[in-house]
């Protein structure tokens, strides 16, 4: 099983699409789907706007710097500084985006996923996190470089809970830092089996934790009041797993705290206790990442 990011490829049949470069006719059709979407989303706030607009600034400086990059080089580097495989099959929006991220989640000292490549994916997927090696692959099937477009529909429709052309990145590593605490929670489980005396009683607890609870926060969320709370306060894409709505709101915390010239966290968000600002959504936050979702799915 696969974790997804799935996307509304389908939505930009419907609209002028401004693909790419964010041009003055751009940033003109921005502000104004913006001014329609305050009117309809009730959710949308001045700081979701804001980090929209900041994001399309460091958009269009990493899309003009992309041109020129080697993915080559970039995979080199990304082996020598993490030791981490990539495979970008040439793809310089993908290397770079994953440049960055990379940077981001090293800064936060959060751990990274084990390998990074481009591969063709199921239609509609964006990008997926492998749930036992906890490697993520882009679909290279994607235009890429039309990124900040999707994620600013994305936003203004809240489907996603946040507009910034890093989005998809975040979200997937988030699945992998997720992925990596429940695996080392499945080892301890293991080890308190394996060291009890009984050997009828190993037999009778032996059970594949690993599998239970990967299994466990990628099935569908149930609970309408979670489920309500978490479509106000993160995103609809985040009512759809347990596994998704950690993502989500990984994403958004990290994307709302990039600073626009280096791309790069200005503050920790999750060094606080209460990070999300909300009573319930920490809790549902906490129990998630401690693969307790029995009372959600
Ligand atoms: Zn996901």
């Amino acid at each position: 099983m696969k974790i997804n990011n799935s996307n509304k490829n389908n939505y930009t049949k419907k609209t002028p699409s401004f693909k790419r470069y964010f041009d003055d006719a751009a940033r003109k059709e921005f502000r104004r789907l913006v001014e329609h979407y305050k009117r309809v989303n009730p959710y949308l706030k001045g700081e979701d706007i804001m980090v929209m607009q900041n994001s399309i600034d460091s958009f269009n400086a990493v899309y003009n710097g992309a041109r020129t990059i080697n993915t080559k080089n970039v995979e080199n580097e990304i082996y020598k500084k993490f030791h981490i495989p990539a495979d970008f099959k040439g793809n310089k929006f993908v290397a770079s985006m994953t440049g960055l991220t990379l940077n981001i989640f090293h800064k936060l000292h959060l751990p990274l996923p084990t390998g990074i490549m481009v591969a063709a994916e199921r239609p509609r997927v964006a990008a997926s996190c492998d749930t036992l090696k906890r490697n993520i692959t882009f679909n290279e099937n994607n235009d890429w470089s039309d990124i900040q477009y999707r994620m600013i529909i994305e936003k203004l429709e809240n489907w996603s809970s946040t507009g910034h052309f890093l989005a998809t990145p975040i979200h997937e590593f988030m699945h992998s830092v997720h992925l990596f605490n429940l695996h080392k929670l499945a080892a301890q489980k293991q080890q308190i089996v394996d060291s009890l005396h009984s050997k009828m009683l190993r037999d009778f607890l032996k059970m594949d934790f690993k599998t239970i609870m990967i299994d466990q926060a990628g099935s569908p969320l149930v609970n309408q009041t979670a489920s309500r709370h978490i479509s106000q306060k993160v995103s609809a894409y985040g009512t759809v797993k347990p596994a998704e709505m950690f993502a989500d709101i990984g994403a958004k915390m990290i994307t709302y705290n990039l600073d626009r010239k280096t791309i790069l966290p200005s503050r920790n968000p999750f060094v606080f206790k209460d990070f999300t600002e909300d009573k319930y959504l920490m809790k549902i936050m906490n129990d998630v990442w401690k693969g307790n979702v029995s009372e959600y799915i």
